[in-house]
């Protein structure tokens, strides 16, 4: 098998399985399928294998963080992991006034904590082996003071994340004050990852989806649905394609250049 792996979290089904398959399909990867949900875990594995990549289900509540370190060392046993996906979220919407503190907190745990510990934890695997390649190329001088082996960036195998933040980080969104806390700060801690991680080579960028047909937007009631669709300047809900077409740029060598950035796909919504 070609060994270059994909960690795609929340990819049972919605826009993660539409980033599972598009990777698969057209970036010729193989696909880690992370997910609390194994039934639909196992169909979007096999909707893979159908089209002729590899995958695995990997069951992980990504707000856990020993779920998150024995995923990661699955996924690096699986092959090569150039890219992670950080796509599982949820909402718990409430007004303010009745915003449980549970609620606030699942919310926050697994939009954002999740994230920090995928994050975390592929990325200190991604520098331990650049570090390697660096000693291997220029052996470091032995001894206690010794200094890191510093190479440019692009001495290292590029390396990608992509999380997914939502449009409603931008401008707040009534009912939601868990679910936005938790998307601007997937926005601002992708920036200092991009940042910390870009003498290793490592790019990290968000996308910010819109409106988008999925089991988490299914359950709205049509009367809600049709009202946010009457704001949206491209006048329909996105689909997880939409998402995943974007997901593809920054998975792809044409956004080698392209990190610390947030791409909006939202069809005009909340320009
Ligand atoms: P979805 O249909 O609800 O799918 C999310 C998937 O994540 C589900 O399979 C869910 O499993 C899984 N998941 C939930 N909690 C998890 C956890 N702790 N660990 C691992 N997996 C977990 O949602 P979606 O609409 O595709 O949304 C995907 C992402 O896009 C989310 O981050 C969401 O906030 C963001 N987004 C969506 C929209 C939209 O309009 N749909 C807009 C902006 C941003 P279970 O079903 O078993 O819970």
């Amino acid at each position: 098998m070609d060994n270059k792996v994909a960690i795609v979290t929340g990819a049972g089904r919605g826009i993660g399985l539409g980033i599972a398959n598009k990777l698969a399909k057209e970036l010729d990867m193989n696909i880690v399928i992370v997910d609390v949900d194994e039934v639909s875990m196992a169909d979007a594995v096999n909707q893979i294998k159908s089209i002729g990549k590899e995958a695995i289900a990997v069951k992980c509540d990504v707000s856990k963080a020993a779920d998150v370190q024995s995923m990661v060392a699955k996924a690096f046993e699986f092959g090569e992991v150039d890219l992670v996906v950080n796509n599982a979220g949820i909402t718990r919407d409430s007004m303010l006034l009745k915003m449980s503190e549970a609620d606030y907190d699942l919310v926050l745990n697994i939009n954002l904590k999740g994230i920090f510990f995928i994050c975390q934890a592929v990325c200190g695997r991604w520098v331990s082996a650049a570090k390697k390649l660096a000693e291997a190329a220029a052996p470091a001088p032995a001894g206690p003071d010794a200094k890191e082996v510093k190479m440019e960036p692009s001495f290292y195998p590029k390396k990608r994340i992509v999380n997914i933040s939502s449009i409603v980080a931008k401008g707040g969104n009534i009912g939601q004050a868990n679910y936005t806390a938790s998307k601007a700060g997937v926005i601002a801690m992708t920036k200092t990852i991009a940042k910390e991680m870009a003498r290793y080579n490592i790019n990290a960028n968000c996308i910010q989806p819109g409106f988008i047909k999925t089991p988490m937007t299914d359950k709205m009631p049509e009367k809600v649905i049709a009202k946010f669709v009457a704001e949206i300047p491209l006048q329909r809900m996105g689909l997880p394609e939409d998402i995943a077409g974007a997901v593809k740029f920054l998975s792809s060598k044409d956004s080698d250049y392209v990190t610390g950035i947030t791409i909006e796909v939202a069809g005009g919504l909340n320009m």
